[in-house]
């Protein structure tokens, strides 16, 4: 799955292998996905608008990849389990897919979704009304994530409900871009159970959490994002995660303790039960 990481790399490819490049005609619906969300407009509208069209420069918001394509229309991929891969020769298009661009030079994108993603189009105007983007969220990787602003997100905490820190981190208030994914190794590091109760963290503790938060994602992004995920180029990157599903029953790299798993808040955690005590 793209998260914050994999979003940023992508983008970081795109604006530098697409910018300029004029769009001849774009197709949509070759292979109709249920979870492929297209927003307002239909396939044939979608043709009519991008034909002709310039790519422009791409960014990360969270885990969705904002592409503008000139004049005045932004493509929003990514946020799911897609696979994002740039062509120059069309003997490599893959047979199924849910966006083909192609470009003046001959040269092509292809969006594959699996699971659920986005090839959406929008137009600059409505961005402010996208459902997968969050109004005024600050990226983690930012400058402007700093302790103050993490701190504050405590105070947004409801009074009467129980929230864990798996919660806290992937939905309410939530970190942006972070999903089950990269959670898996945040926790490792700042040795947090992923069912503590946010509010039993001491002050300690949740510096030591924002710190693992900055430093994880940093590490992700240095490494061309994760090596379950692959980029622009169809390559993965080599941020080799520790905790993940082939990690179950390994010694943990501090203690010794084989690595646990359990379902919890809709999907795999992994922590090793001496590190991370619930
Ligand atoms: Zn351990």
């Amino acid at each position: 799955m793209i998260e914050l990481p994999e979003a940023v790399i992508i983008a970081r490819q795109i604006s530098k292998e697409l910018k300029g490049k004029k769009i001849v005609s774009g197709v949509r619906g070759s292979s109709p996905h249920k979870f492929a969300f297209t927003g307002k407009h239909t396939d044939e509208e979608f043709a009519t608008i991008i034909k002709g069209k310039t790519v422009g420069l791409a960014r990360a918001d969270g885990s969705v990849i904002l592409v503008d394509v000139e004049p005045s229309y932004v493509l929003s991929l990514g946020c799911g389990g897609e696979r994002i891969l740039y062509h120059t020769k069309n003997e490599t298009l893959p047979k199924k897919h849910q966006l083909l661009l192609n470009f003046q030079d001959h040269t092509y994108l292809t969006v594959t979704v699996s699971g659920w993603g986005e090839v959406r189009l929008l137009e600059q105007l409505d961005l402010p009304n996208h459902p997968h983007i969050k109004k005024n969220a600050v990226s983690p990787l930012s400058d402007a994530f700093t302790l103050t602003h993490y701190k504050n997100l405590f105070k947004t905490l409801p009074n009467n409900k129980r929230v864990s820190t798996k919660y806290f981190i992937i939905s309410q208030p939530g970190i942006w871009g972070i999903g089950n994914g990269c959670l898996q190794d945040i926790l490792y590091r700042a040795k947090i159970h992923p069912k503590r109760p946010i509010t039993s963290l001491s002050d300690a503790e949740r510096e030591t959490l924002y710190h693992a938060i900055k430093q994880t994602l940093a590490e992700m992004v240095k490494r061309g994002g994760r090596s379950s995920e692959r980029d622009l180029y169809n390559k993965t990157g080599s941020y080799q995660q520790f905790l993940h599903s082939k990690a179950v029953g390994r010694p943990c790299s501090e203690c010794g303790t084989p690595i646990k798993k359990i379902q919890y808040l809709g999907g795999a955690a992994y922590f090793c039960p001496s590190c991370q005590v619930e």
